[in-house]
């Protein structure tokens, strides 16, 4: 956790989801109506597809919804594309960036990365920026370098601790059940901040820093504890709103 910093607890629903899992999104958009809501941000990007009903299930509840990624523009001829305006024309207030699904899958680059968080501040949405090192690179000790290299390609120098969440997501921690030790987390956002910090100041200290990567009720009061650690990226745990909202209610012990 950060000093003054609200954290945010994000789920990443991916290419998962159909109509019938709107109950999710009702179950969770009803369980964070508690105080708790007033502390700590929750957030679910459902695929494009959810993206509208979802936000209307949504608007009695402090859950925000968000997307999973925009196209670089606002608008023309990019088949398949969703803009960060049309994202911000369903009520979406989020969207995540350069996950590593999309810069391995689609060859996306720091450069491009950059371009679509501009988009989304076009769009007064909030960016949540992904960075993270492979397996290989961890394996070849060069985590902090990749993430230097990320951070720096990838955020554009607009952003703020109001329009910029990061989001680090060791790429060999995503899905596999693997978790780096608190201790290594410790490490690694503490080189975040600081490099935030040094390239925009006082935004820097108080931009989010999600981890993200087989975050689990089971491990979640562990990892949300580490200092530097403003909240969680939820993939697979975010799907089941029992999963999620244990997740989220960590917080009452640790802010308690
Ligand atoms: C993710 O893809 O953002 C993620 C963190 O996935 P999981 O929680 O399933 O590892």
């Amino acid at each position: 956790m950060t000093p003054d910093v609200r954290p945010l607890v994000a789920g990443n629903w991916k290419m998962n989801g159909t109509r019938a899992s709107l109950d999710q999104i009702k179950a969770i958009a009803q369980g964070v109506r508690t105080p708790l809501s007033e502390k700590v941000e929750a957030l679910i990007c459902p695929p494009a597809t959810l993206l509208y009903v979802a936000t209307a299930l949504a608007t009695d509840s402090p859950l925000a919804i968000g997307a999973q990624d925009c196209h670089q523009t606002q608008s023309g001829a990019h088949t398949g594309d969703v803009s960060a305006e049309m994202i911000a024309d369903c009520y979406g207030t989020y969207v995540i960036v350069g996950h590593s699904e999309r810069r391995i899958n689609h060859a996306e680059t720091d450069h491009l990365v950059r371009a679509k968080a501009q988009a989304a501040y076009q769009a007064d949405i909030t960016a949540i920026i992904c960075v993270g090192e492979t397996a290989d690179e961890r394996d070849a000790y060069q985590t902090l370098d990749i993430l230097k290299r990320q951070l720096s390609g990838s955020l554009p120098d607009e952003a703020t601790a109001e329009n910029t969440v990061i989001a680090y997501e060791p790429v060999w921690a995503i899905g596999t059940g693997l978790t780096p030790t608190a201790q290594d987390v410790e490490i690694v956002h503490a080189f975040i901040r600081d490099e935030l910090v040094l390239r925009f100041g006082k935004e820097g200290r108080g931009m989010r820093i999600l981890y993200g990567g087989s975050v689990k009720p089971s491990n979640a009061s562990e990892l949300l504890a580490v200092d530097n650690v403003d909240g969680a990226l939820i993939g697979g745990a975010s799907l089941k709103a029992t999963d999620f909202l244990a997740i989220y209610g960590a917080y009452e012990t640790l802010l308690a």
